[in-house]
C-alpha cells in the first residue's frame, strides 16, 4: 500500500493531537509518494496493517512489526538556500532515522518484557518509548511542515488564526517567538486542543517528557497526589487498584474509533 497524505493533512495532523496517530500502534508515515525523491528504503511492508476503512492513510509507517523512515516530500536540495541539501539529508539519514532505530528496539524490549510478565524495565523503557517515538512522530511531520517556497495559509486556517490569536500575522509572530525561546533543545508547536476546539502554539523542551507528541489519549488514571491522597493517603498503588475496577473501557473504545477513523 503507498501511503501518503496531503498536505491539508500534514498541517491538521501538524496541529492536532486528535489525529489517530498512534491509536493503533501506527504513527505518521508522511512520505509522499507523489515525489519520490528517495533514495531511501521504502516505507512499504508487505505485511503492513491496513488501517480501517475510512482512516487518514498514516498507518505505513508501521507494519511487519517495525516502524519504517519514511521518505521526504521533496529533493534534499529542494529547501535551497534556506536549508542546504546536506544539512536536511543528515538530518532525515542519520537523525530522524536514529529515533525510527531506537522506537523499534524499544517496542521489542516492551514485547519481551511483556511475554516474561517482568515490568522491572518499565521506566526505563517508557522513557525509551517517548524519547524515540516523539522523535519520531515529530520529525515525520517537519518534514511536511516546510515545502520549497513556503506555502500560504489558506482560507479556512486564516480564519482559525483570527479566531484564536486575533491574525495570520499574531499567530506567525507568537509561532516563531515561542520556538526562538524554546529552552535548549525542543520544538515549536503549532497545535489543536481538541477539549476546547482550539489552536495552541506550545513549546516542547526535549521531546521525551514521558508523551508522544500526536498521540490520542484514550483512557487516563489521574496520579496526581490531589486525585487520591484525601482516601488513599500515600498508597498510590491501591489507587491505581481501584481505577482499574472502574476503568470505562467502552469509553476508550469510543475514543479509539474516532482517532482511527
Ligand atoms: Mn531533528
Amino acid at each position: 500500500m503507498s501511503t501518503h497524505i496531503t498536505r491539508r493533512e500534514a498541517l491538521k495532523l501538524a496541529g492536532s493531537a486528535a489525529v489517530g496517530l498512534a491509536a493503533a500502534g501506527g504513527l505518521a508515515n508522511v512520505q509522499a509518494a507523489e515525489h519520490p525523491s528517495g533514495d531511501l528504503p521504502s516505507a512499504e511492508h508487505p505485511g503492513a496493517k491496513q488501517p480501517p476503512a475510512g482512516a487518514p492513510k498514516l498507518t505505513g509507517a508501521y507494519g511487519g512489526g517495525k516502524y519504517t523512515l519514511p521518505k521526504l516530500p521533496y529533493a534534499y536540495d529542494a529547501l535551497e538556500p534556506h536549508y542546504s541539501a546536506k544539512a536536511l539529508e543528515i538530518h532525515h539519514t542519520k537523525h530522524h532515522a536514529g529515533y525510527v532505530r531506537g522506537l523499534n528496539k524499544t517496542l521489542a524490549a516492551l514485547s519481551a518484557a511483556r511475554t516474561a510478565n517482568d515490568y522491572s524495565s518499565i521506566k526505563k523503557l517508557s522513557r525509551n518509548l517517548a524519547f524515540h517515538g516523539s522523535g519520531h512522530v515529530l520529525h515525520s511531520l517537519l518534514w511536511h511542515s516546510m515545502t520549497p517556497g513556503g506555502a500560504k495559509v489558506p482560507d479556512a486556517l486564516a480564519a482559525a488564526f483570527g479566531r484564536d490569536f486575533g491574525s495570520v500575522s499574531a499567530a506567525k509572530a507568537q509561532f516563531a517567538a515561542a520556538t526562538k525561546k524554546v529552552e535548549a533543545s525542543g520544538w515549536g508547536i503549532l497545535a489543536y486542543e481538541p477539549v476546547g476546539n482550539k489552536l495552541m502554539i506550545l513549546q516542547a523542551e526535549k521531546h521525551q517528557n514521558l508523551a508522544i507528541w500526536g498521540c490520542v489519549p484514550l483512557l487516563v488514571c489521574d496520579v496526581w497526589e490531589h486525585a487520591y491522597y484525601l482516601q488513599y493517603a500515600n498508597k498510590r498503588g491501591d489507587w491505581v487498584d481501584s481505577f482499574m475496577r472502574l476503568a470505562n473501557w467502552q469509553f476508550a473504545a469510543e475514543r479509539y474509533e474516532a482517532a482511527t477513523r
